[in-house]
């Protein structure tokens, strides 16, 4: 009873609210993606013990060195992808807890999330079911391949910062289809939006962002 109660106030609809404010006023715009960040329970992506600080816009720690991204730029890649052209079918590499798939799940039809290390990916399969998210398939293998099978996306989102763009994800993107990655070493990471247009690849910089390596590879 006393945790019930515990999980009412540390899940409050005043601490998501503040998040959302916070989103805005950061320069987040779309309201579907303000309303997601509101709906979606961050605070079941974390241990229990962590989950008093779900709705702070921090990144938290998930176990095995690895993170749940900031709400902030899960709601950037998110309202990115949202906002430059159809998206249907998207390609997550690096899913972790599976926050962000649980975003991307309630916005498009199919998601496909891969992740690396084995206990997460497990893990993840298990979470998403819960939720009933039933229309995103997990992958556990190295993101920097891709998942040819599937391709080509309409957007490939990235949570783990390259030192370079990997060109089996570009060749998996429909025309029109964007890549959102963090590229460069920890400390002086960017943010990099890629279009694929009939002609090649148009490039634009969005951010300054820290997110954890992009290993080759599987553990
Ligand atoms: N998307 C998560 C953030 C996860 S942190 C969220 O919603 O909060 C980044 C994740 O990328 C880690 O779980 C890490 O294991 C994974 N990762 C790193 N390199 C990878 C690779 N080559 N392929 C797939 N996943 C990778």
């Amino acid at each position: 009873m006393k945790s019930e109660q515990l999980g009412i106030g540390m899940t409050s609809q005043r601490a998501r609210n503040r998040l959302v404010a916070k989103l805005r006023e950061m320069g987040i715009r779309s309201e579907t993606v303000l309303e997601l960040i509101r709906t979606v329970p961050r605070h079941l992506f974390v241990d229990e013990a962590l989950s008093s600080r779900a709705y702070e816009n921090t990144a938290l720690p998930i176990g095995h060195g690895q993170t749940i991204s900031q709400p902030f730029v899960v709601a950037q890649m998110t309202e990115v992808l949202l906002t430059t052209g159809p998206l249907q079918s998207v390609l997550e590499i690096g899913a972790g807890c599976g926050y962000q798939s649980a975003i991307l799940a309630r916005l498009v039809s199919k998601v496909y999330a891969i992740e690396r290390l084995a206990t997460l990916a497990n893990k993840l399969r298990s979470r998403l079911h819960k939720l009933d998210l039933g229309n995103v398939r997990v992958r556990h293998g190295d993101g920097r391949l891709g998942w040819p099978e599937m391709a080509p996306f309409d957007a490939i989102l990235v949570a783990a910062a390259s030192v370079d763009i990997p060109q089996s994800l570009l060749s998996q993107l429909n025309i029109g289809g964007r890549l959102v990655i963090p590229v460069g070493a920890v400390g002086a990471q960017d943010l990099m939006l890629l279009t694929r247009t009939s002609e090649g690849f148009t490039e634009e910089r969005l951010d300054r962002v820290s997110f954890v390596p992009l290993l080759e590879g599987t553990g």
